[in-house]
């Protein structure tokens, strides 16, 4: 270990920054946010540092460098482009025993600065010893996904309450129960945003711990993460998602969640598969057997679903027998299929020229007699069919009978932002010859409307046709193939 981390208290402690560029407008940043009486000597200031200085109370010395304005200093900065300079910094402020960083060069530093996130009052420095800065702010960035963006608030949130734990609880029920509350039900109602309901998590788990607290080994409320995976691609992943992922200990998984999802949960956890298939329908009363069973037992479960929970999903029936049972629960969004499709597939679902409204539809709606499928049919409303492979014939039928012409425009999108996408494009009239010719498997999606036809790369040749007169005369591209 080449430096030994510490955090340095710096709160109203006298700090100087030698130069006046942009690197020293950050460093003087960095000790304002930590309290540090700062004085910035410097010949002359960037605007961004005079900015800072006239808003601040930053003392300014329009000068060079002396020895002398080290008297008293808690920290030194060199942040100039002269060697010399830096070099002589370092040097007065190493002879009086002053903490000494001169950016960029490790050698003449008697400290660092890490790379750091901060989650006030938690706090996460990164530091590759001056090796490879470009990597520690990488692997900064590694952890800041992982880490709730208001994990700061859970860290207060606990603190404010300790003093009536301390009262209320013995030395060990005490561990048991933080740990409980910065894992469980509380820390995840706060880290959503829902501060009541963090309160009242907290309160019960409170009471539960006083009556149960001879009983070491209580398990404590189990609670349910109701996830959207998003289309299976793991960067598709919300933050969220990831974080209760890696919190959970029984993983639920839907038959669309592949194994490149799984593999960012926790290595520990327990997996199982809940994929149903199709005309199963006893699949889900195992569901709700597995959720209230593991619930019981304490367990945080995360339900993991392809897409959205509340596309398709069925999230809300879960959602209802969870509120039946008291359980607690989270329902954290994921990218919806037909979003990643459009994505894939570059077919905006909304465009200014060509449709202002969408309706996701299921293939089993063929079906459905309640279904208005004349304002489907119409070109300027684009209609995404879920699950509508088997039922592609049907569906077009069902969209001319309703107005739609031949040349209305579509598209398959089968495996969406997974290995193996592809994406199919023709008129109503073709499409289900061509998803029977290409052999296309679930699971796909068919998009109907005037922005299936959509080419950014036309519009892009139409655009700039008025730009160009001579383009008008050129021949079409086809003449000249
Ligand atoms: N809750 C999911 C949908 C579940 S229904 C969501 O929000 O996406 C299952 C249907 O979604 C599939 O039959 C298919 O039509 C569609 N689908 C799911 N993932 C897909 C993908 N990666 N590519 C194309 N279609 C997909």
């Amino acid at each position: 270990m080449d430096y030994l981390p510490v955090f340095l208290r710096l709160d109203a402690q006298p700090a100087l920054i030698v130069g006046g560029g942009r690197v020293a407008a950050r460093k003087v940043a960095w000790l304002l946010r930590a309290g540090a009486r700062v004085t910035v000597v410097a010949p002359e200031l960037h605007a961004e540092l005079t900015a800072c200085i006239n808003r601040t109370e930053c003392v300014y010395l329009q000068r060079s460098f002396e020895p002398r304005q080290l008297a008293g200093m808690s920290l030194v900065v060199a942040a100039t482009d002269d060697r010399a300079v830096n070099a002589a910094v370092s040097d007065a402020a190493r002879k009086r025993n002053i903490p000494v960083n001169v950016v960029d060069s490790p050698d003449l530093s008697t400290f660092i600065f890490p790379a750091i996130i901060d989650r006030s009052p938690i706090l996460v420095a990164v530091s590759s010893a001056g090796a490879s800065p470009v990597l520690a702010r990488r692997v900064r960035e590694q952890i800041e996904a992982l880490l709730p963006a208001r994990l700061g608030r859970l860290a207060r949130f606990t603190g404010e309450r300790r003093r009536d734990v301390q009262k209320a609880l013995g030395l060990l029920a005490r561990r048991a129960f933080w740990e409980r509350i910065v894992t469980g039900v509380t820390a995840t109602r706060l880290l959503a945003g829902d501060d009541a309901g963090a309160d009242s998590a907290f309160a019960n788990e409170l009471r539960t711990s006083q009556l149960t607290s001879c009983a070491t080994g209580a398990s404590g409320t189990g609670e349910v993460y109701l996830i959207g995976a998003g289309p299976g691609d793991p960067d598709l992943l919300t933050l969220r998602a990831l974080q209760l992922l890696q919190q959970a200990d029984v993983i639920l998984y839907d038959r669309l969640v592949p194994e490149a999802i799984l593999e960012r949960a926790r290595r520990d956890a327990e997996r199982i598969a809940v994929g149903k298939e199709v005309g199963d329908h006893t699949q889900q009363q195992r569901i709700h057997e597995l959720l209230l069973q593991f619930a019981a037992a304490g367990k945080r479960i995360a339900r993991l679903k392809g897409g959205d929970p509340f596309v398709f999903g069925r999230g809300g029936e879960e959602i209802e027998l969870l509120a039946t049972h008291n359980i607690p629960y989270i329902v954290v969004p994921g990218i919806t299929a037909a979003l990643a499709a459009a994505a894939a597939a570059e077919i905006p679902l909304t465009h200014r020229r060509l449709a202002h409204s969408v309706t996701f539809v299921t293939g089993h709606a063929v079906e459905d007699t309640y279904l208005d499928w004349r304002s489907l049919a119409v070109p300027r409303h684009t209609v995404v069919f879920y699950m509508g492979l088997t039922q592609l014939p049907a569906i077009v039928a069902k969209l001319r009978a309703a107005g739609a012409r031949a040349d209305h425009p579509a598209a398959i999108i089968e495996r969406a932002a997974l290995p193996g996408q592809r994406v199919l494009r023709a008129d109503l009239q073709h499409i289900a010859a061509v998803a029977a010719g290409e052999q296309v498997a679930a699971p796909a999606l068919l998009i109907v409307g005037a922005v299936a036809a959509f080419a950014a790369a036309d519009s892009l040749a139409t655009l700039a046709a008025p730009l160009s007169p001579a383009a008008a005369n050129s021949p079409p591209a086809d003449a000249l193939a």
